[in-house]
């Protein structure tokens, strides 16, 4: 491969919106089989709102629950805490409450302290059965319908169920359509419950779903597929997908998405959508059939 032919490629790359690392990223596409897309943010648009919720009839009432998620959402970038502070912002006029001790439970949720209170917000737990009515209901109906549904929790006691969702954006199931007509098998990777997942992956015509994974099983997830001789890309746009993007023979990170996935990305696709995708690993291959 001479260094000029591979410049080509970058040079028409910017043109599509697509940034490479460096030239040399476009030769990790020559054998790409598998592309695993991460769902929230890259096949569906990220940008979720509240839904509905559920309290404990013994507990606090709605607002005081969605104020004190929403204090401890503050310090989090995840589409729930945005969704969770943009409600509680809409629906009270009261000034957002402060939490201290803030801490992100990875690819599970946040906790702080609010008012002398531990608030935690996190997926449920699978012993769904385990919570009191009507919160099992609202997570047992919430994920049969494609959303997602977390806990609030106060010094461990759960009194709310906050149910968030956000839509397929327009482009992904032709996008899809394309990258398997090109020979590509898709894979949904996400750490969203398992309903959640299959309605998304059945929309959109992914047949392989890997759901309820944590960072740490993303990347092993990528590992697996490779040791079973798949050359894989992987689109992601979250924190939680880094440690997979860096993993991937080709880690494809979404414009739209956060700075560390950026970082942990071979190439980045400005647009966020996935005919970017499509472009890139078109763009890849057009390439090295030019050098050679
Ligand atoms: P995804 O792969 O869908 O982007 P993540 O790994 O970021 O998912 O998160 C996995 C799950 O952990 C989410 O579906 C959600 O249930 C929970 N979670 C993550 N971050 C938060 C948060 N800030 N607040 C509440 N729940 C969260
Ligand atoms: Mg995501």
């Amino acid at each position: 491969a001479t260094p000029t032919a591979l410049m080509v490629g970058t040079g028409r790359g910017a043109q599509l919106g697509v940034l490479l690392k460096g030239p040399e990223v476009l030769e990790s596409t020559k054998r790409v089989d598998t592309i695993v897309l991460d769902k929230t943010g890259t096949v569906t648009t990220g940008e979720m709102t509240l839904q509905s919720m559920a309290v404990i009839t013994d507990g606090p009432c709605e607002e005081w629950a969605l104020r004190s998620a929403a204090a401890v959402e503050a310090g989090s970038e995840h589409p729930i805490g945005r969704a969770i502070v943009a409600a509680a912002a809409r629906r009270y006029a009261e000034p957002a409450l402060p939490a201290d001790e803030f801490r992100a439970i990875e690819g599970a949720g946040v906790t702080g302290v609010v008012d002398g209170v531990r608030v935690t917000v996190r997926k449920p737990s699978r012993d769904v059965g385990e919570l009191p009515e009507p919160l099992a209901d609202a997570v047992a109906g919430a994920h049969g319908g494609g959303a997602t549904a977390v806990i609030v929790s106060f010094d461990d006691r759960p009194v709310a169920v906050l149910v968030v969702g956000d839509q397929i954006k327009e482009s992904s199931a032709a996008a899809i359509a394309e990258l398997k007509h090109m020979g590509l098998t898709p894979v949904l990777l996400t750490g969203d419950n398992t309903g959640a997942a299959d309605h998304v992956a059945r929309s959109v015509g992914i047949e392989q779903v890997i759901a309820e994974v944590t960072p740490a099983q993303k990347l092993a997830t990528i590992a697996d597929l490779q040791s079973h001789g798949r050359s894989v890309a992987m689109a992601g746009d979250g924190i939680n997908d880094a440690a997979a993007l860096a993993q991937a023979d080709l880690g494809i990170a979404m414009g739209t998405g956060t700075d560390v996935a950026i970082q942990a990305g071979d190439l980045t696709v400005v647009s966020g959508d996935l005919w970017a995708v499509v472009d890139a690993i078109r763009l890849a291959r057009r390439t090295l059939t030019t050098i050679k």
